[in-house]
């Protein structure tokens, strides 16, 4: 026997990890850094650390006290009740959540492209649609009410990102009122806040309860992530804040137990360590500042942990830079074989990969005018020629 028609589903593509990469290429893993997934280059919170050392003893039982223990402190920190707070594995188990709480067969998810791909494989995986709104490389990725609103129609679910992944770019709040209140009743509005520690921006949470000015709202749920800011990508936490009239749903689509013992503690320790997510995104203001200033392509205005380079043919950029030791992420798969995405890492591994990119754009220029004869003529200069 077969698996059900899965033509339409495609595989998550990961950004490569170092083993991979330097198994590949027959190389020592020590000569390599990665900035291709928006890693924390810190590392976990180091209380976070100590927690999953401490709680590794006491995994043979159910993660039921650290469960009810981190729900509890994500809901104060956001001042809202236990209750709208959906915790899952990773932020792409919160959006398989609330897949399973809102599609029926053949209902439409409206997404971002370019954009995060797990969107539309967990619309899929629950039997419904995927339909497209464009940001554009030409408007800077910007993000508007009127943009999204164009390729609306009639959708379970609408997508915003923000910031955006790959590109940085983030909505203003009242543009995502202005979404929420133009689309129909039973179309949930879900922000994705991965990097919105950041970004500086308040979260859409105001929008669910109702603060700053806003109306309160039960058609906008916030996506978050201990993943990035965080440094906890390998435990697997992130969670929704949903609405409190959906409140009771979550008991009946979670898998029971939804995050780990471990992920409960260490989740816990992180979000006491304030100054290990301060220290994070002071790093990461920095790096991004320091690529859009010193790279020799077109950096885009970021809010998130990484930038997005124009950089002409991202395939052949990714390639030769991983060659020379900096895994950064091709971003053909989103649907730009024009740029790569680089995370921003420590200011060491910041200026490593900014020596790096420039360094292959110069030989790739080179190697260009070499082609067509050496005389330089402009019109094969890649700076302009992609756009
Ligand atoms: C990283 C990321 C997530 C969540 O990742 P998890 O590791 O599953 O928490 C969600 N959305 C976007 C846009 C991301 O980049």
């Amino acid at each position: 026997m077969q698996p059900r028609d899965l033509s339409d589903h495609v595989a998550y593509e990961a950004g490569r990890g170092i083993e991979e990469v330097a198994r590949e290429l027959d190389r020592d893993p020590s000569e390599f850094v990665k900035l291709a997934s928006n890693e924390n280059p810190h590392g976990p919170s180091p209380a976070a650390a100590v927690a999953l050392r401490e709680a590794a003893s006491s995994v043979s039982s159910y993660p039921k006290a650290a469960h009810a223990d981190l729900t509890a402190a994500v809901a104060d920190r956001w001042s809202v009740a236990d209750e709208q707070v959906w915790l899952a594995n990773g932020g792409d188990g919160a959006i398989d959540y609330l897949s399973r709480a809102t599609l029926e067969p053949d209902d439409t998810v409206l997404v971002p492209t370019p954009g995060f791909a797990y969107y539309g494989m967990s619309a899929r995986f629950h039997h419904g649609d995927v339909r497209e709104y464009a940001l554009s490389k030409a408007e800077e990725f910007e993000q508007t009410a009127a943009g999204v609103l164009e390729s609306y129609d009639g959708d379970r679910i609408v997508y915003l990102t923000s910031p955006h992944n790959p590109s940085g770019s983030t909505i203003a709040l009242p543009e995502i009122e202005t979404i929420a209140e133009e689309t129909d009743d039973d179309t949930l509005v879900v922000v994705d806040e991965a990097y919105g520690e950041f970004a500086d921006r308040d979260s859409a949470i105001a929008l669910i309860e109702g603060r700053d000015g806003f109306d309160a709202r039960d058609d906008v749920a916030v996506l978050r992530t201990f993943s990035k800011a965080y440094g906890l990508a390998g435990v697997r936490l992130g969670y929704a804040v949903v609405p409190d009239s959906w409140a009771d749903a979550y008991a009946r689509v979670n898998t029971p137990f939804a995050a780990s013992e471990l992920a409960c503690r260490a989740g816990l320790a992180a979000l006491d360590d304030e100054e290990h997510v301060e220290r994070t995104v002071e790093t990461a203001r920095e790096s991004r500042e320091y690529m859009r200033e010193e790279i020799d392509a077109h950096v885009w205005e970021s809010e998130g942990n990484f930038v997005l380079v124009d950089v002409g043919d991202a395939e052949t950029v990714a390639e030769t830079m991983q060659r020379r030791g900096v895994i950064v992420r091709d971003c053909t798969s989103f649907g730009l074989p024009g740029c790569i995405r680089i995370t921003c890492g420590t200011d060491e591994e910041t200026e490593r990969a900014v020596e790096t990119c420039n360094e292959v754009l110069a030989d790739l220029e080179t190697e260009t005018e070499a082609d067509a004869g050496g005389d330089g003529d402009a019109s094969i200069d890649p700076e302009v020629s992609d756009t």
